[in-house]
Formats: C-alpha cells, sequence, structure tokens
C-alpha cells in the first residue's frame, strides 16, 4: 500500500459563510486542507453598528468601469469570524445569492 506523506492533523467543523452549510474540513501536517474554501477572516459588526454607519451615507467610487456605492463608514467589528464556502458555494452554484463586499479604508 502506497503510503502518503500527508498525515491528517485535525477534523475541523467549519460552517459555510453562505449557506450555512456544515463542513468537516480536514487539516493536513503541511497546513493545507480540504472540505472547503478558506477565505480570510472578516469583521463583524452589530446591526445597531451597521445602522449607525450606514446613517453616514455612500458615496460612489469607481471599480473597474463600473460604479459602485460604498458606504463612507464602515461599521466598527465586534470581533472577526472566520470566512469559509462549502464546495458547492466556492463553484458558483449559489451566484443568485448576493455577495457581501468588505472594504478597508
Ligand atoms: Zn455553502
Amino acid at each position: 500500500m502506497a503510503m502518503s506523506k500527508k498525515v491528517i492533523k485535525e477534523h475541523m467543523h467549519k460552517d459555510c459563510s453562505i449557506c450555512a452549510k456544515h463542513m468537516d474540513v480536514i487539516l493536513y501536517n503541511d497546513r493545507s486542507y480540504r472540505g472547503g474554501h478558506y477565505f480570510g477572516k472578516v469583521p463583524l459588526s452589530t446591526e445597531k453598528e451597521k445602522a449607525r454607519a450606514r446613517s453616514f451615507g455612500t458615496r460612489t467610487v469607481m471599480w473597474g468601469d463600473k460604479e459602485v456605492q460604498v458606504a463612507k463608514k464602515d461599521p466598527k467589528p465586534y470581533g472577526y469570524a472566520e470566512y469559509w464556502e462549502c464546495p458547492k458555494c466556492y463553484w458558483g452554484e449559489s451566484d443568485d445569492k448576493p455577495k457581501t463586499v468588505y472594504h478597508f479604508n
């Protein structure tokens, strides 16, 4: 039987940030992983804080050749969450759902 150099280091339980589907993510000893797609950390803020940030309005910026509305103020985050997508969302079967765009000043 062929031996693989990869050794499973950890089984992680993650939820898809788009559809909330549960994922079993396997982390290997070489820091690679499978079972989900990790995009980094995103800020979390309360609904109250989001509403406060919204009250400052938006400004128009050019994104490529498109005009997009960007919030003048970002909600203050109370913490950060890991952003994961399940393979189904990652491969674009949920394109009808809008994705939140985060921007940093
Ligand atoms: Zn998903």
